[in-house]
């Protein structure tokens, strides 16, 4: 497991959780409620898989499949431009060649660096997913996809039974998957929370994945995000195949997420 190669986050807390970051070759699910993040998260991954080699990370691009009208340019800029300064700064203990090779890491590099797909309905959404290995034969440094939100286009509009909706979630799931394992990639996917109600003694509601666990099976990760008092978020590891720890604490701030 080791040598699958990570994408490093700017949170210790989260790499420590999935074994030293966000696995290549691997589906990771977030989810959580309205707000609990998952998006920034998301934002956060599609900078960090470009963070160069020189200062340990793998240098790639991103494509983000946006269904909801997610991507939000400014806030992007924001992660970009420190994540940018930052390694301006570590540039400084670098030798000449290396330094050289850095100044191309720049805030407008990253933005160009994410590749936004934004598609409207179920439809679309399985086109764009058909059209990846395209996409991928022309921009070869795509090391990241991902999906915000996987859920959405399944909750509104397009007529869709259970049945038909877990055979094309499966279907998206496993093009990803062959992609993610076929080009060394890295697939994450978000998915909301809903209230279900529960009937038991006491009829309490209890939140369930938007997409529940016909597609728990279909990732390899999945982690569940919430708020906690004091407007940190909290990262349980739901499912995956690690080791120290199973829960992240992290805060979401104007660079990014940081610890
Ligand atoms: P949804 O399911 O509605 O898409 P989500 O889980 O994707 O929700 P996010 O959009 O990732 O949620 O998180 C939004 C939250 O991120 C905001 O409520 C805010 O607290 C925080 N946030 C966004 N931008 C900033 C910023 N620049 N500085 C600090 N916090 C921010």
């Amino acid at each position: 497991e080791c040598t699958i190669p990570r994408i490093v986050t700017w949170s210790k807390n989260i790499d420590s959780m999935l074994g030293g970051g966000v696995a290549l070759q691997t589906i990771t699910e977030l989810c959580g409620a309205p707000g609990s993040g998952k998006t920034q998260l998301s934002l956060q991954i599609c900078v960090d898989v470009q963070i160069p080699e020189c200062f340990g990370g793998i240098g790639g691009e991103a494509v983000f499949i946006d269904t909801s009208s997610n991507f939000c340019p400014r806030r992007v800029r924001e992660m970009a431009d420190s994540c940018s300064n930052h390694c301006q700064i570590l540039s400084e203990s670098l030798d000449s060649d290396q330094r050289k090779h850095s100044k191309h890491f720049t805030s407008n590099s990253i933005m160009n660096g994410i590749h936004v797909v934004s598609i409207h309905g179920i439809t679309q959404l399985i086109a764009a997913v058909k059209l990846l290995p395209q996409a991928l034969e022309q921009h070869s440094k795509i090391k990241l996809i991902v999906i915000d939100s996987l859920a959405f286009p399944f909750n509104c509009g397009e007529s869709c039974n259970t049945l038909n909706r877990t055979s094309y979630v499966y279907r998206i799931l496993s093009d990803l998957q062959t992609l993610a394992v076929k080009k060394c990639l890295a697939v994450v996917v978000t998915n909301q929370l809903t209230t279900r109600i529960v009937k038991s003694i006491n009829t309490k509601s209890e939140l369930s994945p938007a997409l529940g666990e016909s597609m728990g099976h279909r990732v390899n990760c999945r982690l569940l995000l919430g708020r906690i008092p004091g407007g940190d978020v909290a990262a349980i590891l739901l499912k995956g195949n690690n080791q120290s720890s199973s829960s992240a604490k992290f805060k979401i701030t104007k660079a990014g997420i940081r610890d």
